[in-house]
């Protein structure tokens, strides 16, 4: 069966004529108000100038960064979220739900090319929905943005998107379904609330959405990575963990709670106190609690399954609880209330996970000894054992939900957790950005030369260079750390910095406390270096490098959970990693991994981009905070992607579909042209009198330079 992919990764070309349904081209209406200044002051103002160009390229001043504010900001005001720069979709975050998501919408947007109805996230799936299919490609449909910016949301709209307008039979349904209810779950697992939004994707994710040779969803796959471990165990002041342990909390049953053996009360667990925000105005743990409980089923778990995950949610609030006393040397546990629940839920025996909990074995000489720890290591002990069910477990929903979704056999993703997890974030973000960099010149290049025309180069800054430094082999950060995680001896956080001082200390994307002239930055602490992101700069604390990257969980412990008889469990904590002598791959290399990994489906594949934009940092609606956007814009390379769809020809369309519009301007070609096409266009265009610098004629299209030319000859067609 021949199957094409759609891939959404919440991290096509047009450019739009002035067409009659475009909001900004509707020059001369008028505005009627009631509101008598208002409509006067309105009605001088063409509409253009009212609400700003729905793409960027059609901008006058496209070099101007505060015309392009500018332009979002009229737009903004007038609940207009969506902005094209030629083919990449701009969105910013109303922070309110907006009449324009409804089946009406869907349909608007069904078969109907980009530049005939306003920019909408509808066209964005429809187009690579379309090219899917006519072109046979698979296609990929990035979302990038910074922490609230709407990625989630922007997935979330294709989905429906897919789900509402592609054929079905009964079987499809199914995938539909269950693609739609995995995100409830996903979310309960692997979202949180943080400071900068209440529903903060803390993994990465993106998912495949395969179609049949007739269009229909058949299956779905999801690759999630980087889930942000230390969280279970730890949350900043005014943020919260996980979802599903307040959902569970607050929702569950009360049958249920008393066989997990939980109260009904946030507070009454480590893990769910340290961010002091059990509760959020904006989040019904109890309703979502319904929602998450019934997609689990319609995901098809059976009850067992879902019990026995419950089990393990439960058991990581437990764990949270298990506190030492004893001696500073050798850490007991002071009260047994939590290790027999554990016992319980985790299908283990009671005394050896007491035992791990508060020694580690040591191999000496062939011989296995049991060494105390101490409090400090005991609590870390059980937090690392925390976040590694949790973690694991996680990776086995999404495993579960694929198999759910199943068309094609899963590949194996590795998650890895990771200051040091925001440095694999900025990472990824780094390689994004260099893909979309290389895609969006590499397809303008790529059409040119189909269409016979020159190609002008275009200056733009290429972050391969801080690729590079993250990743080169050798003398890359990734590979700095990894060797000092593999050195015995001294090894540290601090000697890692020294290292990369040395290593690394000219680079200029890197900066740390050391001057050249061997004098110190005052600005910088001695554990932090400075990245220059592509984005900008950020500073990273080296404390816990080491330990993340390697993110060893003692081997007693390991051994206690292959016992395990949860059977998720004993999918999560395989055998093998028990016998397996070599050292399991740090953290950052797995990262570094899948990552390429990622790019290379990737770049297989068509993309087309959203770029999301966050208007304020208080999710308030009609907030348009400038300077914040200014730095977005900037980040999000938009000047450099605008420039770069400027560099030569603002406009170009095909020849039939030019002519089929302005035809009625010119006698000879009007109302029917019956030559070739490139003829009929180029009589038509010398009859408007366009200058020869003004245009080109490709193979199958026309080119215009400026957007004035075409805004004239646009303003012809008015009169
Ligand atoms: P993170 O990186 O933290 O996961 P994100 O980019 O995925 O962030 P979202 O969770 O998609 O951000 O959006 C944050 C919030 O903004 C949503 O919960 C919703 O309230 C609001 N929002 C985003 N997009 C829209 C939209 N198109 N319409 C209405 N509200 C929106
Ligand atoms: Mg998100």
């Amino acid at each position: 069966m021949m199957e094409l992919k759609i891939q959404l990764i919440p991290t096509g070309e047009i450019i739009l004529p002035p067409g009659k349904n475009g909001e900004n081209f509707c020059h001369n209406c008028k505005v009627v108000a009631s509101d008598g200044v208002r409509a006067m002051m309105e009605s001088a103002l063409t509409a253009r100038d009212r609400v700003g160009v729905q793409d960027f390229v059609l901008l006058e001043n496209y070099t101007s960064e505060a015309a392009f504010i500018e332009n979002l900001r009229k737009r903004f005001k007038e609940n207009l979220i969506y902005t094209y720069i030629g083919s990449v979709l701009v969105s910013v975050n109303p922070y309110k739900d907006l009449e324009i998501y409804t089946k009406n919408h869907m349909e608007r947007y069904r078969g109907v090319n980009f530049y005939e109805v306003s920019p909408h996230i509808y066209a964005v799936a429809d187009n690579s929905y379309r090219s899917m299919r006519t072109e046979g490609k698979d296609q990929c449909i990035l979302i990038s943005g910074e922490s609230g910016a709407g990625k989630t949301e922007a997935s979330k709209k294709i989905l429906q998107y897919y789900a509402i307008t592609c054929p079905a039979s009964e079987q499809v349904q199914t995938v539909k379904d269950r693609l739609l209810q995995s995100n409830p779950v996903l979310e309960a697992f692997g979202n949180a609330k943080t400071l900068r939004n209440d529903n903060s994707s803390r993994f990465g994710k993106y998912m495949d959405i395969q179609f049949d040779f007739k269009g229909a969803p058949v299956g779905g796959h999801i690759i999630n990575y980087l889930l942000e471990k230390s969280r279970v165990v730890h949350q900043n002041h005014g943020e919260r963990n996980f979802h599903i342990f307040y959902q569970l909390i607050e929702g569950g049953e009360e049958d249920l709670l008393r066989r997990l053996g939980l109260e009904r009360s946030p507070l009454q667990y480590q893990y769910l106190v340290k961010g002091n925000c059990p509760k959020v105005s904006s989040i019904n743990d109890r309703s979502d609690w319904k929602v998450v409980r019934k997609a689990l089923t319609v995901i098809g778990f059976n009850e067992d399954e879902v019990e026995e995950l419950l089990n393990i949610i439960a058991s990581v609030l437990h764990l949270g609880n298990v506190q030492y006393g004893g001696e500073e040397g050798s850490a007991c546990i002071t009260s047994d209330t939590q290790i027999k629940y554990l016992a319980r839920l985790l299908g283990v025996n009671g005394s050896v996970l007491t035992e791990a909990l508060t020694h580690k074995k040591i191999i000496a000489k062939g011989e296995e000894l049991m060494s105390p720890l101490n409090l400090e290591q005991a609590s870390s002990a059980r937090d690392a054992l925390s976040k590694a069910v949790y973690g694991r477990t996680f990776t086995w929903l999404v495993n579960k939900i694929n198999a759910s979704l199943a068309y094609t056999v899963p590949d194996v993703w590795v998650v890895v957790c990771c200051s040091f997890e925001q440095f694999c974030i900025n990472y990824c973000n780094e390689k994004l950005q260099q893909l979309f960099i290389e895609l969006t010149l590499k397809s303008e290049q790529e059409e040119y030369e189909a269409e016979g025309i020159t190609w002008e180069p275009v200056q733009y800054f290429n972050n391969k260079i801080i690729c590079d430094l993250v990743e080169e082999k050798f003398k890359g950060i990734i590979s700095i750390l990894d060797e000092e995680c593999l050195r015995p001896g001294d090894a540290s956080d601090f000697t890692f910095l020294e290292k990369l001082e040395d290593t690394v200390g000219g680079h200029p994307h890197f900066v740390t406390h050391k001057l050249a002239d061997g004098k110190t930055r005052k600005v910088m602490g001695r554990e932090e270096f400075r990245l220059l992101h592509y984005a900008g700069e950020v500073n990273y604390n080296v404390n816990g490098f080491l330990d993340k990257n390697n993110d060893l969980l003692f081997r007693n412990l390991k051994e206690v959970m292959v016992m395990s008889e949860n059977n998720i469990l004993t999918q999560c904590f395989d055998r093998e990693e028990l016998s397996d002598k070599k050292r399991p791959d740090t953290a950052a290399t797995q990262f570094k991994a899948s990552l390429a990994k990622l790019m290379e489906i990737l770049m297989s594949k068509e993309p087309s981009y959203v770029r999301c934009i966050k208007p304020n940092d208080s999710k308030q609606a009609g907030r348009f905070d400038e300077v914040l956007i200014r730095h977005q814009v900037k980040y999000l390379g938009l000047m450099e992607n605008l420039r770069v769809r400027r560099a030569g020809f603002a406009y170009r369309r095909r020849y039939e579909v030019f002519l089929q519009r302005y035809k009625s301007l010119c006698p000879d070609t009007w109302p029917n042209w019956q030559g070739k096409l490139a003829d009929g266009v180029s009589t038509l265009v010398k009859h408007l009198g366009y200058k020869p610098e003004e245009y080109k004629l490709g193979r199958s299209k026309i080119f215009i330079r400026f957007p004035k030319t075409l805004f004239a000859t646009e303003d012809a067609l008015e009169t």
